[in-house]
């Protein structure tokens, strides 16, 4: 069987469900549209690749928007046929050029001043999309050519989900007056074994100040970096809780094939900590030295996006006060057979100090994305 399955990934591409989510995601759309506005005097007679252009949203925006030379929308699922229609009936086609295949595969006329690409997946690097975009990079990017997004990150935080504690694993304490009880250990297996996509969580939820773990830089990344370890350290200082420090720990790269962020929060309130939840956010430089930045961030305090928020959920909740600290950290291993997967690991100590005691407790879990 294929390892990448794309079959199955181009397949579902290949019909609307999935273009409709994301082209009625107006967040996420409207942001790939102000990156164009916002640059469409730079990027007047500059080659453009849209990577993965699905219905050819972002070129038509290319188009419409701006003055290209030319922009290659690059699309492997059948709705590249469909894409050529959309682009004709709207007048583009003297401009963007639909060309159907994988992007590692495909051959442009000359490289491209900018690669633009909407390739995040759920916790950002789910599906591996990534993959494919650092390949064509690499291939057909100009020197000094732009990246967008260029930069993403993966950002965390403990939380509360009373209610989706309540739903899927309270609810057995007394279903109709009797004890259900014994079926929690099934319920732990069924819903909290891998995370949760689709995941929104109110601001309320957030025990602390969420803190970033891992950082990539869509310049220098590069794919063996997708599969070895990167040690990040963030630290967050109870006393100065705004401060990260960076410390890359070179000695830990020799482990395995993982990404790893390590964290630690000082909670600011207390409350029931069920998991942890995760979202990334993308950031897209200007064509212009000192222009603006168009963020994309998907988190809690912003508007939702199709991709919400994944939560990954703690076997039994435990209950923190204010003041304590969890610190640990988060490892993404890239599954070495099914190349769209990934195991994310978290180890966790929550340290609580009171007058009289001191008490840690630790614990660790590994959620499989799908496999
Ligand atoms: N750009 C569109 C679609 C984004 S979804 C939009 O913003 O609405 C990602 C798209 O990339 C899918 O249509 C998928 O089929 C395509 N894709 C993913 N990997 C690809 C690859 N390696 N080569 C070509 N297309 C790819």
């Amino acid at each position: 069987e294929d390892p990448w399955q794309d079959e199955e990934y181009f397949g579902s591409y290949g019909k609307l469900r999935l273009h409709l989510e994301m082209l009625s995601d107006k967040s996420r759309t409207e942001a790939y549209r102000q990156v164009i506005l916002s640059n469409s005097a730079s990027l007047r007679n500059k080659v453009v690749i849209d990577l993965g252009c699905g219905t050819g949203i972002i070129s038509l925006f290319c188009a419409q928007l701006a003055q290209p030379s030319e922009v290659f929308a690059v699309e492997a699922s059948s709705m590249a046929e469909y894409t050529r229609q959309l682009v004709k009936q709207n007048g583009c086609e003297a401009v963007v050029t639909v060309l159907q295949g994988r992007a590692e595969e495909i051959e442009l006329p000359e490289r491209v001043d900018v690669l633009v690409s909407e390739w995040m997946g759920n916790c950002l690097l789910f599906e591996f999309m990534v993959e494919s975009v650092l390949v064509a990079r690499d291939r057909w990017l100009k020197e000094g050519g732009v990246m967008w997004p260029s930069s993403a990150t993966l950002t965390l935080v403990p939380c509360q989900a009373n209610s989706y504690y309540a739903e899927k694993m309270a609810f057995w304490e007394q279903p109709y007056g009797l004890d259900f009880t014994p079926l929690q250990p099934l319920a732990q297996q069924e819903f909290f074994t891998k995370p949760k996509f689709s995941h929104l969580i109110e601001p309320d939820d957030c025990l602390t100040t969420p803190c970033d773990v891992l950082c990539l830089d869509m310049y220098t990344l590069q794919v063996k970096d997708l599969e070895v370890l990167w040690v990040f350290l963030f630290i967050r200082n109870g006393s100065t809780p705004h401060t990260l420090v960076m410390v890359t720990n070179i000695a830990l790269c020799f482990i395995s094939q993982e990404i790893k962020g390590q964290f630690h929060f000082c909670l600011e309130k207390s409350g029931v900590f069920h998991g942890f939840t995760a979202w990334f956010t993308v950031h897209f430089e200007s064509l212009e030295t000192g222009g603006a930045t168009v963020e994309l961030n998907t988190g809690p305090n912003s508007e939702p996006t199709h991709w919400k928020q994944t939560l990954f959920m703690l076997d039994r909740p435990v209950s923190v006060f204010a003041g304590d600290s969890i610190s640990g950290n988060i490892l993404l291993r890239r599954n070495s057979v099914w190349r769209r997967h990934m195991t994310v690991t978290l180890h966790w100590s929550i340290n609580s100090s009171t007058e009289e005691t001191d008490t840690t407790q630790v614990g660790t879990k590994s959620f499989p994305m799908w496999r």
